[in-house]
């Protein structure tokens, strides 16, 4: 199911672990380098703000600004913004800062003739929900469709992954904390 930027931004910017706004990057990679750079996007009620590259004269910074409720951007340097985006691969990347829970999208394509960025898939997730001293680590990989599960219970080892398993993928909604832990534990109950 693809996204917009709403769509992404109304499951995901609020970490359901702890509750806490995740912090928003863009993650651009020089194609086949491996090179990966972050670039902290600044939220605004309707835009979102990224500052590709800064100079001191307008003619050469690249300085986006995407329109949450209509996936619509604009640049003022479009032709340099075009060779950007042919040499980069770029992805939505929401992380909390506090518990590390993670949410990356997959590659975004910027429509440079109708200045539309098009809906986008999401491609892993990491999410840590602490719950009674039992930690549960759930990694999902989108393009797999699987999810794993990750536990370490200090009641049977505090030192090493406790039980792992496989689970179908997590589906793409917004969960509350009890949803999603009650969830896992039924999947570890039943395996
Ligand atoms: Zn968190």
């Amino acid at each position: 199911m693809k996204l917009t930027i709403n769509d992404f931004l109304d499951r995901h910017y609020l970490c359901v672990n702890c509750n806490d706004f995740c912090q928003l990057y863009f993650v651009t990679e020089l194609k086949f380098s491996g090179k990966r750079n972050r670039i902290s996007a600044k939220l605004t009620n309707k835009n979102i703000l990224l500052i590709i590259k800064n100079s001191y004269f307008k003619t050469t910074s690249l300085k986006l600004n995407l329109v949450k409720n209509t996936n619509k951007f604009s640049i003022i340097n479009i032709n340099d913004f075009k060779s950007y985006i042919e040499s980069h691969d770029i992805n939505l990347l929401l992380i909390c800062n506090r518990c590390k829970s993670q949410i990356e999208t997959s590659n975004l394509e910027f429509n440079i003739n109708n200045n539309y960025l098009n809906a986008f898939d999401l491609r892993s997730q990491y999410i840590v929900l602490n719950n009674k001293n039992i930690l549960y680590m759930i990694y999902t990989y989108y393009y797999n469709n699987f999810s794993i599960v990750k536990v370490i219970d200090p009641n049977i080892d505090s030192t090493r992954i406790t039980s792992e398993l496989k689970i179908p993928i997590l589906p793409n909604i917004k969960y509350t904390k009890n949803t999603l832990l009650n969830k896992i534990k039924s999947y570890i109950l039943f395996s």
